[in-house]
């Protein structure tokens, strides 16, 4: 019966980590997982994270029942709180519809197929991505039924925001499209609008009736401060104007395969808020019923616990601040060596990855020779370096540039 079954090919992200997994060199780097590692290179368990389940565990009251269909209600009213703030008006009037979703991913996938069904006959089934972004995107909108375009966002020759490209798609959308947007530490470039070209890319939005959906996935490992990873999301919030919010505890608190993660709709009053709701209930059901609880029920825990909240912020500042030193230690050493071209970039770009603009063939050359696992795009995640590998990368990047 399967015979006629193709072989897929292997996903380029993912891949990544299977090619180093498999490489026998011990020499060997895995920079392109998008998960924080130790100066040891090792997985980082928080240590809010792990007091929160050894509370649960030791809970008597702990059950493995079903979850509603939403999910916990708990996590998903902190979780709107995280990223809007407690001063939020949309909180405070009560229009924001929020469920559980499988992290991220499932936030962006239920949103997408909410949207497909529920915006009105009138809006285009379109999606505006910016280019490049995270691969999952294209894929994520199309299932849903969308039409997929891009957004001039990343300018080769700066290594910096193409703005006025961004501004000038932006102008010729249809009205009414889905105009995705990272909230903040771009994947993959990590460049980021400043402030003022957020007020402009709010006001482009509002002047075309673009419909804002926000991708939050790395709140609080930007620049270690989780209100001002959100300032982007808070400033259309502010607005007054509808939106829509994916948000992913993976990176800031380290769930990752917990699959902790919420969707948001904000709306214009509380009673389309709890119809939203209502369906979004009916997108989830026939997909898989209902969430898993334990991630939840830890990140609720870590927000809702004053204490366990100031260790979490104080972590995901050392998060933050040990992947800003890796920038530094980066530059140093590709300075120290005498890299061709400027390479301040390194210093500049936020979040979790650098967007270095090597092409492909140097890429599978650092894989070869080097036993450098990396996206073949030329990104490299900075939280996979150490101040131990930092020189050999360096090293590496200046043989594969000038080779
Ligand atoms: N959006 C972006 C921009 C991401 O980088 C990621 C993770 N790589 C996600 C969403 C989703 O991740 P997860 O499903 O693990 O939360």
């Amino acid at each position: 019966n399967w015979e006629h079954v193709e072989q897929a090919p292997p996903d380029p992200i993912i891949g990544v980590t299977d090619a180093w997994r498999a490489d026998p060199d011990p020499r060997k780097l895995n920079l392109g997982v998008g998960a924080y590692r130790t100066e040891e290179g090792k997985p980082y368990v928080l240590r809010a994270v792990r007091e929160a389940e050894t509370q649960m565990l030791a809970d008597p009251a702990s059950n493995h029942e079903y979850l509603p269909i939403s999910g916990n209600a708990d996590f998903c009213r902190l979780s709107r709180t995280l990223a809007l703030g407690a001063g939020s008006a949309a909180l405070q009037e009560g229009r924001v519809a929020t469920v559980q979703a499988l992290s991220g991913t499932g936030a962006l996938r239920v949103g997408a197929e909410f949207l497909a069904q529920h915006l009105p006959a009138s809006n285009p089934r379109v999606v505006y991505l910016p280019s490049p972004t995270w691969g999952n995107h294209k894929t994520i909108f199309a299932k849903a039924g969308f039409q997929v375009r891009e957004y001039r966002y990343f300018d080769k020759a700066s290594r910096g925001l193409d703005f006025g490209g961004m501004t000038a798609d932006l102008s010729s959308a249809p009205p009414g499209a889905v105009l995705l947007l990272h909230a903040c530490a771009h994947n993959p470039t990590g460049v980021d609008p400043s402030p003022e070209q957020w007020a402009s890319l709010l006001q482009t939005t509002h002047d075309r009736q673009l419909l804002p959906f926000f991708d939050s996935a790395y709140q609080g490992f930007a620049s270690g401060d989780l209100d001002a990873d959100a300032a982007s999301l808070r400033l259309f919030a502010a607005s007054g104007m509808e939106l829509v919010l994916a948000q992913s505890f993976a990176k800031n608190m380290g769930l990752y395969g917990e699959r902790a993660g919420a969707l948001s709709v904000v709306c214009r009053s509380k009673a389309v808020a709890t119809r939203v709701e209502s369906q979004l209930k009916l997108v989830i059901r026939p997909m898989y019923s209902n969430p898993p609880m334990h991630g939840a029920a830890i990140a609720a825990r870590v927000m809702g616990d004053p204490r366990l909240n100031a260790m979490w912020k104080e972590e995901l500042k050392g998060m933050a601040d040990r992947i800003k030193a890796m920038r530094s230690a980066l530059y140093r050493e590709l300075t120290a060596r005498n890299a061709p071209g400027d390479w301040s970039f390194v210093l500049k770009q936020i979040g979790m990855f650098s967007f270095t603009g090597m092409t492909r063939p140097q890429c599978e050359l650092l894989v070869k020779k080097w036993h450098i696992h990396l996206t073949l795009d030329g990104r490299i995640s900075m939280a996979g370096l150490s101040a131990a590998t930092a020189p050999y990368l360096a090293e590496a990047i200046v043989d594969v540039v000038t080779s």
